[in-house]
Parts: structure tokens; C-alpha cells; sequence
């Protein structure tokens, strides 16, 4: 079977084009709109992200600030700079670059943004939003992959869905979001039992554990919805998701690719939930 590929390089470009109109919009009513990014340290990875999310505001006309802060910046010094935005009228989104500095908690971090500028949707308050189902800021990872979803018309309602990963960022946002679509979920860990036979009761499997090609045919319903959420690296710095794409791909409906799948959609998502800020902030 040929499956059909979801295209989030396609998907997450319509959306920035969306947004930049309802941006240009915002902006003849005298709206602007403005990111604060903050980053501690200098880690290649974090680096590259914040330079892609800050491309991604001019494309679409939103205005950024970057922080860049020394490494030995303390948890105080960092908490003190976020409040000093929270108070401020003319920002409208904060973003963390994660991972912070190991002597920095990042719960502690996520928690000080205020909730109507938490853009990443890591606070307690976001994620406990999501949970009851009450409109907040979606986390970008997840919130991306529904967008796939919807947008290459795959059914959510009634289907069984497996999430493989539990994280704060990936895993549990995603299974409140599916739940909340009224699909039943499954939420699945390193410590589930019989995960192959788990994973074989999928319509929909989401896969997100960092460990590269770790999915093979094996865990794969005929016919199911495939979404791969990892991003690894081999031996050779080529990129590689959590699913092994050649087994898997013939035995799916869909599957997204790594790169090309989910890992633009994030970006995209973002973008969308500094535009919603507008709206929260009212
Ligand atoms: P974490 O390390 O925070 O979580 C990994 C999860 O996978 C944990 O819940 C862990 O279980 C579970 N797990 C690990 N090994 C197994 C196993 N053998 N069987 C079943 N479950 C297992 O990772 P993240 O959620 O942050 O990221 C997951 C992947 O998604 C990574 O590759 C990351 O790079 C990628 N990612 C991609 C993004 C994108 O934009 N496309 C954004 C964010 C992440 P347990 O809880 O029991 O330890």
C-alpha cells in the first residue's frame, strides 16, 4: 500500500501565510504584536532554534526581542527579567529557550510566565487548561500535529489512539488534546507492558521517545495513521525520527516524515499562539 504523506513543510507554510494576513490586519487597526525570546547560554542547538523562531516572527510580521543571557545567569536574575515582561504592555508572548542550565529549574521558570503571555504553553496554568479542556495556550509540539491531522482530513473522533512517550511537552499535551477530540486515547511509557501489542490497537499512533527508528512494521496496525514526533541523529548527523520509515510507510494510511513532518509544524504553531495572545490579553 502506498501510504499518503502528511506534508508539514506544506501545512506549516499555509499557516504562517495565514497568520501573516491576520497579522498585516492586526496591524492596520494599530495592533502590534512582539515575542520576548530569552536564552541562557550559548548550546549550537538552542542557537539554531531561536534563530528560527525569530525568522519565522519576521516572515510573518510579528516583532521579536531577543535576551540573550550569560551562562552563569542565576534563576533569580532570570525570574526577575520575566516578571519585568510579564509587566510589560508592549510584549505580548515569552519564550524560554529550553533546555536551561542545570542549576536552573525550568518548572520554576515556565511557572513564573504569566499565563496570558506563556506562548509555549508549558505553565501550570496552560497545561491544566488543556486538561479541563478550557481555551489556553496549547503546547506547539502537540497542538502541530493535530493541525496535520485535521488538515489532511484523518478522523480523530471514535478512533483508538496510542501516544508513545508521556512527557510534559509531547506526550500528555497530546493525549488531552486527542481526548478533547474525542478519540480514545492510550497513553503508553517505558515501563508499559506488551507495548507492541499496545501499539498494534492504533488507528492513530504518535510516536515521541528519542530513541531514532525504535517503531518498526511490527508495532503497526494495516492501515493505522502513523506520527512520527522524533528528532535524532545518526552517526553521520543525518537526521532520523523514532519510527523505522521504509518498515513502516507500506503498512500505514499516512505517516508523517522526519524531516518534513512534525518538527515544522512546531514553529508554525508558536507563530499561532503569539497571534492568539492578542485575544487572550483582551
Ligand atoms: P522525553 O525524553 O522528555 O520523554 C521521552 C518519553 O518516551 C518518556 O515518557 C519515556 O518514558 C518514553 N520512552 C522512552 N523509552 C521508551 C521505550 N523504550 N518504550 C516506551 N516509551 C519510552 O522526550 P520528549 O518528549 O521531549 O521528546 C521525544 C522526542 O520528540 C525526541 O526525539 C525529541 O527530539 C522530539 N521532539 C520533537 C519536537 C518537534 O518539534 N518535532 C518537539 C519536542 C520533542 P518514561 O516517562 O517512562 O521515562
Amino acid at each position: 500500500m502506498e501510504p499518503f504523506i502528511i506534508d508539514g513543510k506544506k501545512i506549516s507554510q499555509d499557516i504562517k501565510d495565514e497568520l501573516k494576513v491576520k497579522v498585516a490586519d492586526y496591524k492596520s487597526k494599530g495592533i502590534e504584536i512582539t515575542l520576548a525570546v530569552i536564552q541562557i547560554g550559548d548550546d549550537i542547538a538552542s542557537t539554531i532554534y531561536v534563530r528560527n523562531k525569530k525568522r519565522a516572527c519576521e516572515y510573518i510580521g510579528i516583532n521579536s526581542r531577543s535576551y540573550e543571557l550569560p551562562k552563569d545567569t542565576s534563576e533569580e536574575e532570570l525570574i526577575e527579567l520575566i516578571e519585568k515582561l510579564n509587566e510589560d504592555d508592549s510584549v505580548n508572548g515569552i519564550l524560554v529557550q529550553l533546555p536551561v542550565p542545570d542549576y536552573i529549574d525550568p518548572m520554576r521558570v515556565t511557572s513564573a510566565i504569566s499565563r496570558k503571555k506563556d506562548v509555549d504553553g508549558f505553565c501550570p496554568y496552560n497545561a491544566g487548561a488543556l486538561s479541563l479542556n478550557v481555551d489556553g495556550f496549547v503546547s506547539c509540539t502537540p497542538a502541530g500535529i493535530l493541525e496535520l491531522l485535521k488538515r489532511s482530513n484523518i478522523e480523530i473522533d471514535g478512533q483508538n489512539c496510542v501516544i508513545v512517550g508521556r512527557s510534559n511537552i509531547v506526550g500528555k499535551p497530546m493525549g488531552s488534546l486527542m481526548l478533547n477530540n474525542n478519540a480514545t486515547v492510550t497513553l503508553t511509557h517505558s515501563h508499559t507492558k506488551n507495548l507492541k501489542e499496545v501499539c498494534k490497537t492504533a488507528d492513530i499512533l504518535i510516536v515521541g521517545i528519542g530513541i531514532s527508528e525504535f517503531i518498526t512494521s511490527e508495532y503497526v496496525k494495516e492501515g493505522a495513521v502513523v506520527i512520527d514526533v522524533g528528532i535524532n541523529r545518526d552517526e553521520n548527523n543525518k537526521l532520523t525520527g523514532d519510527v523505522l520509515y521504509e518498515d513502516v510507510a507500506p503498512h500505514c494510511s499516512a505517516i508523517t516524515p522526519v524531516p518534513g513532518g512534525v518538527g515544522p509544524m512546531t514553529i508554525a504553531m508558536l507563530m499561532n499562539n503569539c497571534v492568539k495572545s492578542v485575544e487572550i490579553q483582551k
